[in-house]
């Protein structure tokens, strides 16, 4: 049975502190297998891949057949039909148009000082995308992480993906040739993050490490940072649809089931001023799960995290909302615009009764990469900024220096940092030798 809750009721604050504390994840701790894997990367490069895929994938490889060839992702991209081509064209087109106008600007001015100051953005030079379990793997997501990568001008792009007895998704192929992906391995897992990170024979390392994974995945991806960047540890997904009493109770259903049947583990949430759109919704939920082709996992994922809550208003609404601030929030009410600007914490958030949140998963535009278990309070989704370092810049004129220079050497002095302080009142010396210099 999903959670009801109304804040008109006793004991409601003490179920939604409950809902909120409720640990979903249970990540079993591989730690110390994944260390051992890592390693064995460092130490036996490309000998230890083919090893650990024939163990985990089983896929026996030798190491020319680690990177798939041209030819290889011709012929599987030309399996995929001409309606899938267009749809994920379409939906990569959109990606891109969208990480587009996310690019920043360069800055530069100078100060009454006669300073220059400013910064500028450059783009890692090598991204490593990581996709998946092979067959089940989702080509929405390559676009998702590759797109933005290449829109920010990264130079090099590799996707790891395992292929499980060899079976690989074409469209997850296809994905990556319409994102301008240069390289694919057929490697997935701990082993896959230690190529990337440390480089083998075949493989050149990157500097940054995007995409999910399972728990292997994840805790090597935490144990290689620093040497490599990463985008985030994303945990299960969850939604947050808030509805008036006017909305369609099954299209808020299968809004919430959109977001179930994607792990046992994933949480969906109604927040709705209407007492009879609760009951409704509640209702169409039970009625569609056993359609569903996945109806085991979203019904687990209703019953466990399944939460209805009733309230007084659209502004209470808000206030519950940001203190879940949800992966993805839903607004399905006649004033989404007057409602979002009262929302400030959540990954992603779709405006009206039109705009589902699968829409969002797929060609939208926005990332559907988004902060999950409430770090929406402090991250964002990935995007191109992902991507892109800033180099900070200046210049100071003699004038400059000697009317800020003082002061560095007074700190300096200050921190007993004699190098420092000599540094600059060098130049001093000179500039009073010479007040024009
Ligand atoms: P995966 O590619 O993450 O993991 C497969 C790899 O795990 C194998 O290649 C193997 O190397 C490694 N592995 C498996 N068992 C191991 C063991 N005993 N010891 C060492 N290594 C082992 O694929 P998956 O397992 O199907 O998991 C996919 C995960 O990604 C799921 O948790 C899913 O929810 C998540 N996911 C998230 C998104 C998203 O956008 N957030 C998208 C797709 C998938």
């Amino acid at each position: 049975m999903p959670v009801f809750l109304d804040t008109r009721e006793d004991g409601f604050e003490a179920g939604f502190r409950a809902m909120l504390a409720a640990k979903r994840e249970d990540a079993a701790d591989v730690g110390e297998a994944v260390t051992g894997i890592i390693a064995e990367v460092r130490s036996r490069g490309d000998a230890a891949l083919c090893d650990l895929t024939a163990r985990f994938d089983r896929l026996d490889l030798a190491p020319e057949g680690l990177r798939f060839s041209t030819e290889e992702i011709a012929a599987q991209v030309a399996r995929v039909s001409a309606e899938d081509r267009a749809a994920l064209a379409l939906a990569a087109e959109r990606i891109r148009a969208y990480h587009a106008r996310q690019m920043p600007e360069d800055a530069s001015w100078t100060d009454p000082e006669g300073a220059t100051l400013g910064w500028r953005w450059s783009a890692v030079s090598a991204a490593g995308l990581y996709v998946p379990g092979g067959q089940a793997a989702y080509p929405s997501s390559v676009l998702m992480n590759a797109v933005p990568a290449r829109v920010a001008g990264v130079e090099r792009l590799v996707i790891c993906v395992p292929t499980p007895g060899g079976v690989i998704n074409p469209l997850v192929l296809l994905a990556a040739q319409l994102s301008g992906v240069d390289e694919i391995y057929r490697i997935g897992g701990a082993q896959a993050i230690a190529a990337m990170a440390y480089g083998t024979e075949t493989i050149a390392p990157v500097d940054k490490i995007t995409g999910p994974g399972n728990a292997y995945v994840a805790a090597a991806k935490r144990q290689v940072f620093g040497r490599v960047g990463i985008d985030m540890i994303a945990g299960p997904s969850e939604v947050l649809v808030i509805a008036d009493g006017e909305q369609n109770p099954d299209w808020l259903a299968w809004d919430l089931l959109a977001q179930a049947e994607h792990d046992a583990d994933a949480q969906s949430i109604l927040i709705t001023t209407d007492p009879a759109m609760a009951r409704e919704v509640a209702l169409a939920v039970e009625r569609i799960i056993p359609t569903l082709d996945r109806a085991a996992i979203a019904g687990a994922s209703w019953r466990d995290y399944g939460t209805i809550i009733t309230v007084r208003d659209l502004d209470e609404a808000a206030r519950l909302s940001d203190r879940i601030a949800p992966e993805h929030l839903e607004l399905c009410v006649a004033d989404p615009e007057a409602l979002a600007a009262k929302c400030r914490h959540a990954g992603a958030i779709f405006l009206g009764a039109h705009t589902p949140e699968a829409v969002g998963d797929y060609v939208s535009g926005p990332n559907h990469v988004l902060p999950t278990a409430r770090s929406a309070r402090f991250s964002s989704g990935l995007s191109v900024m992902d991507f892109l370092k800033r180099t900070t810049m200046a210049r100071l004129t003699p004038g400059a220096l000697a009317a800020i220079g003082p002061a560095a050497v007074r700190l300096a002095a200050s921190e007993g940092l004699q190098a420092h302080g000599a540094s600059v009142q060098a130049r001093l010396g000179t500039l009073n030798e010479r007040p024009n210099g």
